[in-house]
């Protein structure tokens, strides 16, 4: 499912025609030598004029790859309550911002804000605007047609936000290519398949201790990548490698870190939370970076640029990374997650109103492949950071009888919204 069976329809031509790429990283490593994994998937992905986010990003059903929102509005329905019912339990605040990292087609937030307008007896009187954190122009632009209609300004230049407008639903939006231009203040971030798409490093124990794993030119083949091992420790090998670490193969995403950190640091002074959904494990897995085209595997060294890769998420570290600045949940399955949240109450509700038989068809299909064990149901988890107080009352210690008890969080166990 989704990213697992990713497939067909990129055009490999780009800007600067099929295999820019390519020739680009081949002329950069004959001249200055093989690169780590990290910097070979930061080109391919994010790189200014050729890379792969940059030039389409192809989320969605003729893309690359489809995700839960691109599948069933149901998805974003649920995260949408998932946060109005945490801005109730922590107290309905005046003002909120819904920060979004990478967010693909603005699917998410679109029908996130639609559940906001639904619930607006419960949520008007909060001050809500929309902060989207996006490196590529061609996809912050399918956002800004998708959320306002296409109603945008680009921003001055001494502005944090690169463009802003107004949701078709009357909330100011901003887009920013750095969670640090955000603004800070009492937020709700998101961050759905956004970390598994950002540069890993790849590491393989040897006889003569860790080396990174690195990509170089085949020298038997023209234009060719491979993989190679460094000859000796790397800085990255001496940073990112745990002395306890029992596994021969391990895969690091510093940059994940660093914008967790961000998060938590954030979260624990300004308040608020973060849910973060992705393909992930915690701390176990190996080897899990891929390529997707066409809904298809795809070689991670072969045509770079038109493809979309990725890897796994180590929730483990992610937790690490929060540094006990914030507390954590999870990772829970997603097929939990959304039942704890009542998807199969919405299904009913949505099947009993759909009169054909096609969308009813339609409905069952998608509620099969955001749940069931096989597709996306298992694979795909969640993860939240919390201030520490949502859990326990800070004077709890002292006073245990004095607090009425904590409300459960929703997702992580059964929906109460009173
Ligand atoms: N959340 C969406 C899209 C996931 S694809 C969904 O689930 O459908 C990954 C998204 O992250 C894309 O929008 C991509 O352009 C964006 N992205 C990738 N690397 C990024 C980076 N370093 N900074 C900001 N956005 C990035």
């Amino acid at each position: 499912a989704a990213r697992l069976c990713s497939g067909a329809g990129s055009e490999a031509a780009a800007a600067g025609g099929p295999g820019a790429m390519l020739r680009h990283l081949a002329r950069k490593l004959r001249a200055s030598g093989p690169v780590t994994v990290a910097e070979y998937m930061r080109e391919a992905l994010t790189n200014p004029g050729q890379g792969y986010y940059t030039r389409r990003g192809g989320v969605g059903e003729s893309g690359d790859f489809i995700t839960s929102p691109e599948i069933s509005q149901v998805f974003g329905e649920l995260i949408g309550i998932w946060y109005i019912s945490e801005w109730m339990a922590m107290g309905k605040p005046s003002t909120l911002q819904l920060v979004e990292l990478g967010p693909g087609r603005g699917t998410l937030t679109e029908d996130i804000l639609r559940v906001f307008k639904q619930l607006s007896s419960v949520i008007s009187k909060c001050d809500v605007s929309v902060h989207l954190v996006e490196v590529s122009p061609k996809l912050s632009e399918i956002q800004a047609v998708m959320l306002t209609g296409g109603k945008v300004q680009p921003s001055p230049e001494d502005e944090a936000a690169y463009m802003k407008g107004i949701s078709k639903t009357g909330i100011p939006i901003f887009w920013y290519r750095d969670i640090q231009d955000v603004p800070t203040g009492y937020s709700f971030y998101l961050a759905h398949e956004f970390f598994d798409a950002l540069p890993i490093h790849k590491f393989q124990r040897t006889e003569k201790g860790w080396r990174e794993v690195l990509v170089d030119i085949d020298p038997e083949v023209p234009d060719q990548l491979r993989f190679v091992l460094s000859p000796s420790r790397t800085p990255a090998t001496q940073n990112f490698i745990q002395p306890e670490e029992t596994r021969d193969h391990v895969e690091v995403c510093p940059e994940a870190g660093v914008i967790v950190q961000r998060l938590a640091s954030r979260i624990e002074k300004d308040g608020g939370a973060a849910l973060v959904a992705d393909y992930g494990h915690d701390g176990t897995k190996t080897d899990t970076f891929r390529g997707f085209r066409n809904h298809q595997l795809h070689d991670v060294l072969s045509a770079p640029g038109t493809a979309d890769l990725t890897a796994d998420v180590d929730f483990s570290y992610l937790r690490k990374m929060a540094q006990g600045k914030t507390a954590t949940l999870g990772p829970i399955k997603q097929r939990e997650f959304l039942r704890n949240m009542g998807i199969d109450l919405r299904l009913q509700v949505l099947l009993q109103n759909s009169g054909d038989t096609a969308t009813r068809e339609q409905l069952l299909h998608s509620y099969d492949m955001l749940m069931n064990p096989e597709k996306m149901g298992d694979c795909f988890n969640f993860f939240a950071l919390l201030p520490h107080h949502r859990l326990v009352h800070p004077d709890k210690k002292d006073k245990p009888e004095s607090k009425s008890p904590l409300p459960p969080v929703a997702g992580f166990n059964e929906l109460l919204l009173k």
